[in-house]
């Protein structure tokens, strides 16, 4: 008997090779009618033997490509048509756009070989891709994801092309950024003044010889500049460093292969997964404590993990064969301001810091970082959602009516949903400079007129200052404010789909408190609809404000100021005081006995830079949260179940921890010869014992860990195998990270209660 079904598919099935796959399915099975794609997912249209038909559904759930991802399949039979062949037909513009588009996605296996077959006619050519890989968030204006609506629309295809383009059973059917080196965009190697040298592959094989030479190049790459060196050049780097005025800051790296990676660092079967993944992002790995000598010194001095990752797109694969070594592959920017995306900004701002550019035509429409993951607790933890993750949406229950999400200060994302799937922007970073800004203008005006998004109201920080709050105050709409700690807490929930209550742990460097103080170390008791601050630090003073979130020595003093009153001052045995001369420690006695410039704080964050000072590992911090990752690194390879004693006091509504007898502990063990790497591991393990402590008094079997605090990976994993043992229900990270790169998700969420 025959069978007519019709199926929509929605989810990320555009690009990724579904019609073809659907395609030969249909034409196996004997099945006649239609496939289109539309703005909203995948149409089809089919009929056949019912036996066909129904293995004809059965198979387009569990044989579609790899990189395609279904959020909703429906069919519904309906009378025989009569078709009488099945076809691709073109793609529909109209209607609301809910399709989804995929992320940029590393070269494939097919792709590589091809690259490297000198009979291929893409041959050593760096524009290569397929359905199965190759750019697509940055280069797409708008849906349906055709080529007409990308950057690849200003090259017409060659006929080779157009065959593979039309052909449904070749792998480049509908490639929307497909090219050959006949018909596609073509790399250049300028100079510093932006005049070109070379072209092709000579620009690449010119390009390799510059950086063994030791220059410095700036390559455009999928989602943007990036500056590269060689990494075994300790001149160059250094150069690097003081061109970037990034002195201490680490630097990515990009290894040619697999091989020459485990030849620096230790690298775990998922690491390696990680590696070779389509995201391809930048893995925190840890370095070998022993090994050949192949990285500078200056690229992450004293950090026990380097940031790696693999080549990527087509022309850092051609790139990196040439160089055969690691290289530093970081962001091509100024400080911390968005990365250049075209030629103009690139002659512009890495004016003075490039030596050359490998540039090509094909343009970037909005820039994507390279996305920093690290494994943590045995899951992927992302620090750095960008490129190969961006704009995959996460779903929320609840969500409807669309929202916008101006995210937190720092390490800024942005969020708008459209129903259920919440779409996380790219990484924007610190709004801290006019560039920053406007990226998160445009990235909200980008997302918003991609999905044709209106949203009736918008969510930001508590914080009256932020330019995100003040933005979001401004464009006349309806403007939710959520309290920072409690949209890291409501982020959690909403990624791993929690109801009922939870006790949140979120701790991190600054949040704006509904007190008006800063908090950070905040235990909140919350259903998502609201949270009751639960227990918080015992609050200490910033002395001189910002100044102490540098010079975290201040801190440091404050807390043995605190616990030893003037008795601190003669301290000469602990190398924060004597590193200082009394001067300059009567200066931050008096700002805080009088109260001067100092706010005060309970931030985590904070403490664990004070203990970092008092340990005397580090005084100064020469970016964020660098003082508490030194802490982190010391505590690395300690097996100890030691910890301090601390003491939990109730007051009012709250309770407080006590880190008095923290400090104590910290100041007994210093005298005692005590190793700085054991001291550390101690303070972790207190922490995270304070963490069991306060769950068993909040008595909730739901608890969630998040904040930046928790990419932490000594914390993290102790707090959650502590809270395994006790029986609790942990919770943490896995889709956007813990710090306030997922601050907008949780906005989102927050916007599901109002
Ligand atoms: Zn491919
Ligand atoms: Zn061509
Ligand atoms: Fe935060």
């Amino acid at each position: 008997m025959k069978k007519r079904v019709k199926i929509t598919i929605k989810g990320a099935v555009q690009g990724v090779g579904f019609r073809p796959f659907v395609y030969r399915l249909a034409t196996e099975l004997n099945l006649k009618g239609w496939i289109n794609n539309s703005t909203q997912g995948v149409f089809i249209d089919a009929e056949g033997d019912e036996s066909n038909v129904i293995s004809f559904i059965e198979r387009l759930k569990s044989d579609k490509p790899a990189i395609s991802r279904i959020q909703s399949f429906e069919h519904t039979y309906t009378d025989v048509n009569g078709f009488d062949k099945f076809e691709i037909v073109e793609s529909k513009s109209s209607g609301a756009k809910t399709a989804l588009v995929l992320p940029d996605i590393a070269t494939c296996p097919d792709c590589l070989e091809e690259i490297f077959n000198p009979v291929n006619r893409r041959y050593l050519y760096p524009f290569t891709n397929c359905t199965n890989c190759g750019p697509r968030f940055s280069i797409i204006k708008s849906l349906p994801y055709d080529r007409k609506n990308t950057t690849m629309a200003e090259f017409e295809m060659c006929e080779d092309c157009k065959a593979e383009y039309t052909n449904p059973l070749d792998r480049r059917f509908h490639a929307e950024p497909t090219a050959c080196p006949k018909c596609g965009p073509q790399v250049s190697l300028w100079n510093e003044k932006g005049t070109a040298i070379t072209e092709k592959n000579d620009a690449i094989l010119k390009t390799a010889e510059l950086i063994k030479q030791g220059k410095i190049v700036a390559l455009k790459g999928i989602g943007g500049f990036q500056l590269l060196v060689d990494a075994n050049n300790d001149n160059a780097v250094k150069e690097l460093r003081t061109r970037k005025h990034r002195s201490e800051k680490p630097f990515a790296l990009m290894f040619p292969d697999l091989d020459s990676v485990r030849v620096v660092c230790n690298v775990s079967e998922q690491e390696e997964a990680l590696l070779k993944s389509i995201e391809a992002p930048i893995i925190l790995l840890k370095r070998k404590t022993r090994s050949v000598k192949s990285i500078s010194d200056e690229v992450a001095a004293g950090n026990p993990y380097l940031g790696v990752m693999l080549p990527y797109s087509p022309l850092h694969h051609i790139l990196m064969s040439y160089l055969n070594i690691p290289i530093v592959a970081t962001s091509g920017n100024i400080s911390e301001e968005p990365i250049c995306i075209d030629e103009k900004s690139a002659l512009e701002k890495l004016n003075g810091i490039a030596d050359f550019y490998l540039v090509h035509d094909r343009k970037i429409l909005r820039h994507v970082d390279d996305s920093i993951v690290r494994i943590s607790a045995g899951n992927e933890y992302l620090i750095r959602r960008a490129r190969g993750y961006a704009p995959m949406p996460i779903q929320i229950a609840g969500a409807d009516e669309s929202v916008l999400a101006a995210g937190a200060h720092l390490k800024n994302t942005i969020a708008v949903n459209k129903g259920t799937n919440v779409f996380i922007s790219q990484h924007i970073g610190d709004l801290e400079n006019e560039e920053a800004v406007n990226a998160f203008e445009r990235v909200i005006d980008d997302l918003e007129s991609f999905y044709e998004i209106n949203p009736k109201a918008v969510v930001c920080d508590l914080h009256p200052d932020y330019i995100s709050t003040k933005y979001a105050k401004s464009i006349g709409k309806k403007v939710h404010q959520v309290q920072h700690h409690y949209a890291h807490v409501l982020s959690c929930m909403a990624e791993n789909e929690i109801t009922g209550n939870v006790l949140g742990v979120s701790w991190d460097g600054t949040g704006y408190g509904t007190d008006g103080t800063i908090w950070g170390s905040e235990f909140l008791i919350s259903d998502g609809a609201e949270f009751k601050r639960f227990a918080h630090l015992k609050s200490f003073v910033l002395p001189g404000g910002e100044k102490a979130i540098e010079q975290v020595w201040r801190l440091g003093f404050a807390l043995l100021y605190n616990v030893y009153g003037d008795k601190a001052l003669g301290m000469n045995d602990i190398a924060l005081i004597k590193n200082h001369k009394p001067g300059e420690l009567n200066l931050i006695k008096q700002l805080i006995d009088k109260g001067i410039n100092s706010p005060v704080t309970t931030s985590m964050g904070r403490l664990f830079d004070a203990v970092t000072a008092i340990i005397g590992i580090k005084m100064e911090a020469n970016f964020e949260a660098q003082a508490a990752m030194e802490l982190e690194f010391a505590a690395n390879d300690i097996d100890t179940n030691e910890l301090y004693e601390f003491d939990i006091v109730k007051e009012d509504e709250s309770y407080i921890i006590d880190w008095k007898r923290i400090v104590e502990g910290v100041i007994f063990d210093l005298r005692s010869g005590i190793s700085n790497g054991l001291i550390s591991a101690k303070f972790h393990n207190t922490l995270a014992e304070i963490i069991i402590d306060i769950a068993k008094l909040a008595g909730e079997k739901k608890v969630v860990l998040t904040g930046g605090c928790f990419l932490n990976k000594y914390l993290h994993e102790r707090s959650i195998n502590r809270l395994k043992e006790e029986k609790f229900k942990v919770y943490w990270h896995t889709k956007v990270p813990a710090g306030d790169g997922g601050i907008s998700l949780g906005q989102i969420k927050y916007s599901t209660y109002k």
